[in-house]
């Protein structure tokens, strides 16, 4: 929801579909050298300033589009790009980590401004990692596979967001990525799915 009057802390980014200033934050962020690890005319890859895992990375369009239900059938050639860009720079990485698992995805109800593709490893290996929005946006279908918002825009020429649908979905229970089992806390999830890991 919209975080109109509400505070936000510092340093975080505690919010989904919010519309304070720092909801600007990624437009601002493209052009910082620390950040960018990319850039070409089209694009700007840069390094999550909060990641989620050891690899989260946000391939940002240069155009001004605001998010996903502002793509049209005109930018399926743009959003392929920043597909295909987001796999090479996963392809990088994997030759020196080749156990490392990713997705590329953007969330149903982003909190920041301008198109962003999330590129995150599966590990989920972060001190980041605190809430169970974050955990569910990243985990459950709020996080729609590039490979699946370009096959809707193909077919519709549009991205069809159920709000309501989706926000209920961040507060669905604490469930393990790899085999499904609830878990009642973060805390106890995080723990489990280090055990995974070893
Ligand atoms: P979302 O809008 O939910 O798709 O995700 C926005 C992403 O931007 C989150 O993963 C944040 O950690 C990240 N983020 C927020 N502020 C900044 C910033 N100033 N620089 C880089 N990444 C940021
Ligand atoms: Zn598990």
């Amino acid at each position: 929801m919209a975080s109109r009057g509400v505070k936000r802390k510092r340093g975080s980014d505690d919010d989904f579909g919010g519309s304070g200033g720092w909801s600007f934050g990624l437009i601002r962020a493209m052009e910082d050298p620390q950040l960018q690890i990319e850039n070409d005319e089209d694009m700007v890859i840069i390094r999550d300033k909060f990641p989620k895992a050891r690899h989260h990375y946000l391939v940002l369009c240069r155009r001004d589009i605001q998010g996903l239900t502002d793509v049209t059938r005109d930018d399926i050639p743009l959003v392929e790009s920043m597909l295909e860009k987001g796999k090479r720079l996963v392809e990088k990485i994997k030759e020196n980590e080749e156990e490392a698992r990713f997705r590329l995805g953007y969330h149903a109800l982003p909190s920041m401004r301008r198109l962003h593709m999330h590129i995150i490893s599966q590990d989920f290996d972060s001190p980041y990692l605190k809430h169970k929005k974050h955990w569910n946006s990243f985990t459950s279908a709020f996080f729609m596979d590039a490979v699946d918002v370009i096959a809707e825009l193909k077919e519709k020429g549009s991205v069809t967001i159920d709000k309501g649908l989706y926000e209920g979905i961040l507060k669905e229970p604490l469930k393990c990525h790899h085999c499904k089992q609830l878990q009642p806390t973060m805390p106890k999830l995080k723990d489990h799915i280090g055990r995974h890991a070893k």
